[in-house]
């Protein structure tokens, strides 16, 4: 299983929401360890403080578009978090799935041809259905799995990167979590939180804190050696693609 440059395994990472604070806390571990780094974004919420009634996130600041420019120019990428972080159904999946599309291209002035489920998975199915009517070619979802180069792009696992898991395990943060499963099956894994704070994360169950972020990038780093690809999802899609492509013209 050979990926971009003949490494054998890929490491990504997404922050769902973009809040601002990433700036902050996120941004500086990103540039020590030359990882790029991803903001899946609601498209009615740019630049504002976050107005989605109900969300453990509401009233953070989210990233403007100059400062989501300045990200994408140092190698981060974006995907559609939907129109209004609701549920998605048949119902509303034109609005929240298809339009949203148009409203955060015309918001950011650049091409978003990944949709990134909110909320859960319920979300997904009534997403998924519209996803190619809108012209994305990739979707992430909340499975939590490793991708390989087989994955369906329509249906992206991420593994979430959290201080500890809710009941009934509790399960503690492990820097190394899936990067021993993603060596052997020359795999692909994307990392998700929100906003990673320093010494306490704002939720346990959501997030990580800064240093836990630290931790992980190293572990990413110091396991993968020569043999890892650190990619923004948005370039692992297109290779896949590619790749898809490649193997249909020669079968
Ligand atoms: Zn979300």
């Amino acid at each position: 299983m050979i990926w971009k440059g003949g490494k054998r395994w890929v490491y990504s990472i997404t922050y769902d929401e973009g809040c601002e604070k990433l700036l902050d806390h996120a941004l500086a571990v990103h540039r020590e360890y030359g990882i790029p780094g991803h903001v899946a974004l609601v498209a009615s919420q740019i630049g504002v403080p976050r107005n989605c009634p109900g969300s453990s996130y509401d009233g953070m600041m989210i990233l403007s578009r100059e400062q989501i420019h300045m990200l994408t120019a140092e190698g981060w990428g974006v995907s559609c978090h939907s129109m209004t972080h609701v549920g998605i159904s048949r119902e509303n999946a034109h609005y929240e799935v298809v339009q949203s599309r148009k409203v955060i291209e015309d918001a950011l002035e650049m091409p978003v041809t990944m949709f990134c489920v909110p909320g859960n998975n319920n979300s997904y199915p009534a997403s998924h259905a519209v996803a190619r009517e809108s012209g994305y070619t990739s979707i992430m979802t909340i499975y939590d799995d490793v991708n390989t180069i087989e994955t369906d792009v329509l249906r992206l696992n991420r593994c979430p990167l959290h201080t500890q898991y809710p009941a009934p395990f509790y399960s503690a943060f492990d820097p190394y979590k899936r990067i021993h499963q993603a060596i052997d099956c020359g795999g692909w894994i994307i990392d998700y939180c929100h906003c990673p704070m320093p010494g306490k994360p704002i939720h346990p169950h959501k997030d990580c804190t800064v240093e836990e972020l630290a931790m992980r990038f190293e572990t990413v780093r110091r396991v993968g050696g020569d043999d890892i690809w650190l990619a923004e999802p948005n370039e692992v899609v297109d290779f896949i693609l590619r790749h898809k492509e490649n193997i249909h013209e020669a079968g």
